[in-house]
């Protein structure tokens, strides 16, 4: 017997789908929906009723009123099937319920699209009616599957010793390089609250206030346009330690990540190689890694520095190889050729390499022989391979090819496992505006890497683009699943990040003034990390698209199709927040 008492309730004795051919002749009281109806004779239907752990088949008779989606109690026996009616295709499909005395406990409308998983639904439309959605297998695997990702977060973090601890809502602005969501304030018209990007200053505040280890399974909410892996609200771990390095960092957050990847996966993922954001961009053209599958950039520059070629005179020379790619036709290559321009190339250079090793391009009779064998040997290059080279700005070409890489080479991004992967040692910044200011890679809490320190005193704003931070990623099979970094603790290195961000001193304590003092008062060293939990849960599902794990998401345009949000409100409720619309843009 599959007893589960789970189900046992005042209105039922077990669920639907758990039932097998040892409970034959227990007499059962099940709840569910009607899946499906079929007709067995004038007065005996088969009628699958469904509940979120499966379907079961019960013979009713006189079920004429019964229709799909009717909300039923059914009492009945179960009885094994006769060998020839026994369903494979059915998890219950060795058993169904007879001598079934059924109670309708709701009836419903026709449904406004087929709920059978077969037939594609516009999205729309599964968003305007998420509840029936929710529904369907898919949707209560993956709600399921991410709460156990939930709890065994939760568990990890609380052997680790974190305590959780909540944030507000209603805060002032925590920089994270979006947008702020407002909130306009009755009590003081004309003002406003953000919604936090991230309880970043609140828990370096916790610290502060001597908390040690502090997590949270945190909302976050950035005004930043959507795609498959974002939407305007989203969940993260947030974490934050006292008294630790980056390595400790690293060991909390694998912990967590690999029991929520057991909880889905049953088993544990191997240790989490490492990498640092220059190799990553080197090799792969990306900071966010996909190393489920090779196909790494390869260095070409050496091969054309004295090169007569003058498309190859360039800072740096990179190339990919294609395995077994010569195959491709001439209008492949130029639609590569086309995406390349688009990715910001001048052009792309492909070679094709022919039985005997000689190469096929359409540049071939500007390279010298030294160069041509220099490529393929480089390359590693093999007869029937294809070679795809991008001579530019160092950047350009491996973003370029990083992108071509994963084009050519990327498997489904829920196949071939899990490949986790920290990136490390992050630049402290990210380039330079227009008036020469450098933009943090991270948020500017950020420590410098210890080494880098002194070149945060360079004359020539150019070289802090070397500075390295003490900032660290997780990836997972090419999606960034979240970042952290050590911290600034000192108030003098805190000033000098402002400074150098261009955030004078006035700003700087109109916007952080509470931290900067907090600083002030015993400020612990300190490092955190935050991953994002429906990326992870996305991937663990097997989807591709975070709305897959989220019970309300929004559209791709931030509309919730079920709400009708954003929506206008009440000219009253304007005048009382001391609010008042401009007419729309034309
Ligand atoms: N607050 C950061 C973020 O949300 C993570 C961190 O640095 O802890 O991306």
């Amino acid at each position: 017997m599959t007893v589960n008492l789970a189900a046992r309730t005042a209105h039922r004795s077990d669920f639907c789908g758990e039932l097998q051919a040892n409970d034959e002749g227990r007499e059962v009281v099940l709840c569910g929906w009607v899946n499906a109806r079929r007709e067995h004779s004038q007065h005996l239907a088969f009628v699958d009723l469904r509940d979120h752990t499966g379907v079961v088949q019960c013979v009713v008779d006189n079920a004429h009123d019964l229709r799909n989606e009717y909300v039923l109690r059914v009492t009945g026996v179960v009885t094994k099937r006769t060998v020839d009616t026994v369903n494979p295709n059915l998890g219950t499909g060795e058993i169904e319920i007879k001598e079934c005395e059924v109670e309708v406990l709701s009836t419903a409308e026709p449904l406004p699209f087929q709920m059978d998983g077969r037939t594609d639904v516009d999205e729309n439309l599964r968003l305007r009616h998420r509840y029936l959605d929710l529904r369907s297998e898919r949707m209560q695997r993956n709600l399921r599957l991410r709460s156990r990702v939930n709890s065994a977060i939760r568990g990890a973090m609380e052997a680790q010793g974190f305590v959780e601890i909540e944030t507000p809502f209603l805060i002032a602005s925590t920089p994270e390089g979006a947008r702020d969501f407002v909130v306009p304030s009755r009590h003081s018209p004309g003002q406003f609250y953000a919604l936090p990007q991230s309880p970043q200053l609140f828990k370096q505040l916790c610290m502060v206030g001597g908390v040690d280890r502090y997590y949270q399974i945190a909302r976050c909410l950035r005004d930043e346009d959507l795609r498959a892996d974002r939407q305007f609200e989203f969940t993260q771990l947030d974490a934050e330690a006292s008294f630790v390095s980056q390595d400790d960092v690293l060991a909390f957050v694998t912990e967590a990540v690999a029991a929520a990847t057991e909880a889905v996966t049953g088993e544990r993922p191997g240790e989490i190689p490492r990498m640092t954001w220059h190799d990553a961009m080197e090799r792969y053209g990306s900071d966010k890694p996909d190393i489920r599958f090779g196909m790494e950039l390869v260095e070409l520059t050496e091969v054309f520095a004295g090169t007569g070629f003058n498309a190859f005179k360039a800072p740096a020379v990179k190339g990919l190889r294609v395995p077994g790619g010569a195959g491709k036709t001439r209008k492949q290559l130029d639609e590569l050729t086309d995406k390349a321009k688009q990715w910001g190339a001048k052009g792309l250079v492909w070679m094709k390499v022919q039985d005997g090793g000689a190469l096929n391009s359409p540049v071939a009779k500007f390279l010298s022989e030294q160069e041509q064998t220099g490529i393929a040997k480089v390359l590693d290059a093999e007869p029937g391979d294809l070679l795809l080279l991008v001579a530019d700005e160092r950047a350009k070409a491996r973003h370029v090819l990083g992108l071509l890489r994963l084009e050519l080479g990327r498997p489904p991004v829920n196949e071939g496992g899990f490949s986790f992967l920290w990136v490390v040692d992050f630049p402290l910044f990210e380039a330079l505006d227009e008036h020469g200011s450098p933009i943090p890679a991270h948020h500017p809490f950020t420590m410098p890497h210890e080494d880098d320190m002194a070149l945060l005193d360079t004359a020539d704003p150019t070289d802090l683009l070397q500075v390295r931070s003490q900032a660290y990623d997780l990836t997972l099979n090419g999606w960034e699943l979240g970042s952290g970094s050590v911290r600034i603790h000192r108030p003098d290195i805190q000033s000098r990040m402002f400074a150098l961000l261009g955030i004078g001193e006035d700003e700087a304590r109109r916007k952080f003034g509470f931290l900067l003092d907090a600083f002030t008062y015993g400020a612990p060293p300190h490092a955190g990390f935050a991953f994002g939990i429906d990326r992870l849960a996305t991937l663990l599902a097997g989807e591709e698209n975070i709305r897959e794990v989220i019970a309300f998401p929004k559209t791709q345009t931030g509309a919730d199709p079920l709400t009708g949000a954003p929506t206008e409100i009440d000219p009253a409720h304007l005048d009382e927040l001391g609010l008042r619309l401009l007419p729309e843009k034309q």
